[in-house]
């Protein structure tokens, strides 16, 4: 829902020190998360992230999360699927090219990255492009495994 995603980005803020400190919690509970085995896990966390960021963010799922990068906004609603900035038909009053209805993704992304501040340090994050294999997977563990400096 488009409101519930602006208020998102609208409360940036917070709702990225919430994000992070999950993370944390879920770092530090690594061993235990690998002794029950991911494999197990990764279904019922998946469940959990689609009903929250689904609602939260409208998120698509995909996997590879990059809200902390885009100002808690998911480029996945971005209807060509860009991830690494605009393209070149953002309106003049700021609205998508393709859904003139819909605030462009990467304004409402540059917004929620100044309130969270410092924004050139996170939307400048080069995200690489996404991998449809990982589409409908935890993308929580897979942020955990990465701080641990586990392969896929
Ligand atoms: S205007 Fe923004 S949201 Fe719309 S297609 Fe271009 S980059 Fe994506």
């Amino acid at each position: 829902m488009k409101a519930v995603r602006y208020w998102s980005v609208n409360n940036a803020r917070w709702l990225r020190w919430v994000y992070k400190g999950l993370e944390t919690c879920l770092t530090t509970i690594y061993p235990l998360l690998k002794w029950l085995g991911y494999q197990r896990l990764d279904s019922g966390f998946f469940a959990v992230e689609k009903l929250v960021k689904g609602f939260l963010f409208d998120s698509k799922s995909c996997g590879q999360c990059t809200l902390g990068e885009t100002g808690m906004a998911c480029p996945m609603n971005c209807p060509k699927t860009l991830r690494n900035g605009p393209c070149g038909g953002v309106r003049a009053n700021g609205n998508c090219e393709v859904d003139p209805d819909m605030v462009c993704v990467w304004v409402t992304s540059w917004e929620g990255s100044k309130r969270i501040g410092n924004p050139e340090s996170t939307i400048q994050v080069i995200q690489a492009p996404v991998d449809v294999r990982l589409k409908g997977t935890s993308a929580w563990l897979r942020a955990v495994r990465k701080n641990w400096g586990v392969d896929e």
